[in-house]
């Protein structure tokens, strides 16, 4: 039995959405049934993807269709602008990005159950999603849900949560962030602002990023390393001061937008407990994870230390449709269309790059007071397309220097 449908989506945000596209690319979804399951109607511009690439990269000419803003310099800090030639710094906005996957679902008759997924395994029928009392079956399962994480964030100044058999506390990147507009053109020389760790630290790492739309439109946004939640009361101060010190008279500017975000900061050692975990458990039924492919944070997509996964989630789902094509080859060779008795991995990283990020994670945690100096001294090296690698992702099989 082939299952209810052909591709089940547990989730239908960012890693879904690049999924799909790349699977369409390589006419994958043609004719198939496709089904989709996530209790959020994915109608807010909730999150705004930002990476840097050069203009011949896949994650660009790929979605060149949906990229809002590219910025050709940026700085360090309070460091000189410069160019970051041959890259870009892109963003895209979540909601574009969803409404693109709206559309195909809508143009391919793609069903849409608005209820969360219970839980995901694989028997010897194949592989299936729990959705309420229902087991729906499928040949591939795309499993987007959150990853397991030995800790949740936030938790720290009520205590150290426990990962395993270390006790340690959470670590979380926050951040609070005001679009503001003002009446003269501000930022004629338009370049990002990656870390301006002048401000104050306030027990954490934190610094301001900005992201110049217009001349005379900008976000400004205060970003914290820490155990504890930026709260919005501090950082609304925090932003009032830092825009009345580039800008002293305060009625000048306008805040338009308002935005605010939180990614866990969870090491490598956490990600991979829990894989093991839910292999374990799938093993304990005795059918391996056949059929069952995490996508996007769930699939270790998320660079720890620096919260980008977009470039990564992109390049994933580009591996993914290759693997899925080359495993339809196979199966039209042997006309098979029963349960898939595949797993797919993407390449995992240079064991160097999780030491390096676990470096990092170690001691915005445990040495917050150092994170400003450590930061600050790797940002005076110019902003080049190795330093931009090292802060996108982790890339595979690479020793350090290669990068
Ligand atoms: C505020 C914010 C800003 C970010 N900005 C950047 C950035 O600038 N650049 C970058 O590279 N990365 C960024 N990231 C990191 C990463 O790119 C995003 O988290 C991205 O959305 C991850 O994609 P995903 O598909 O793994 O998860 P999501 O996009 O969160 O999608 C998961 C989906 O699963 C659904 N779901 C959850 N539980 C269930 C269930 N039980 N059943 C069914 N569905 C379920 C959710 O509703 C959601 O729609 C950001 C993250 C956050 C939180």
């Amino acid at each position: 039995m082939a299952g209810d449908v052909d591709f089940l989506f547990v989730g239908r945000g960012a890693s879904a959405a690049l999924t799909v596209r790349a699977l369409e690319g390589a006419g994958l979804l043609a004719g198939r049934r496709v089904l989709f399951v996530d209790p959020d109607p994915k109608s807010r511009n909730d999150k705004t993807f930002c990476f840097w690439a050069e203009d011949t990269e896949p994650v660009v000419t790929d979605l060149v269709d949906l990229i809002g803003h590219s910025w050709e310099k940026a700085r360090g800090g309070r460091e000189p602008l410069v160019s970051i030639a041959p890259m870009r710094y892109h963003q895209i906005n979540s909601l574009d990005l969803y409404e693109d996957l709206s559309r195909r679902m809508a143009a391919n008759g793609w069903e849409l159950r608005a209820e969360a997924v219970e839980s995901v395994g694989a028997d010897e029928q194949g592989a299936y999603a729990v959705c309420g009392s229902e087991k729906v079956r499928a040949r591939w399962v795309l499993d987007s849900r959150p990853p397991h994480r030995d800790t949740a964030p936030g938790n720290a100044a009520s205590g150290d949560a426990v990962s395993g058999d270390l006790v340690q506390p959470d670590l979380a990147q926050s951040f609070y962030g005001w679009v503001v507009e003002t009446d003269f053109p501000w930022q004629r020389d338009a370049g990002v602002t990656l870390m301006d760790l002048e401000v104050p630290q306030d027990g954490a790492t934190q610094f301001v990023y900005m992201l110049p739309y217009a001349e005379n439109r900008v976000l400004v946004e205060l970003t914290r390393f820490g155990t504890a939640i930026l709260e919005a009361e501090l950082a609304e101060q925090r932003l009032r001061d830092y825009l009345g010190a580039a800008q002293p008279d305060q009625a000048t500017y306008r805040i338009v937008h308002r935005e605010q975000g939180i990614i866990p900061m969870a090491e490598h050692r956490n990600e991979r407990r829990g894989a093991q975990s839910e292999r374990r458990s799938a093993l304990s039924e005795r059918h391996p994870l056949h059929g069952v492919v995490p996508i996007g944070t769930r699939n270790n997509a998320l660079k720890p230390s620096t919260g980008y996964a977009f470039k990564t989630m992109h390049q994933q789902a580009r591996e993914l449709a290759q693997f899925l094509g080359n495993s339809a080859s196979d199966d039209r060779a042997s006309e098979s269309r029963g349960p898939t008795a595949m797993t797919w991995q993407p390449q995992p990283s240079h064991p160097r790059f999780a030491f390096l990020d676990g470096l990092l994670l170690h001691i915005l945690r445990r040495r917050p007071h150092q994170g400003k100096a450590f930061l600050n001294n790797s940002l005076r090296a110019r902003p080049s397309p190795r330093s931009c690698a090292l802060w996108t992702k982790n890339p595979p099989g690479k020793t350090i220097c290669e990068c």
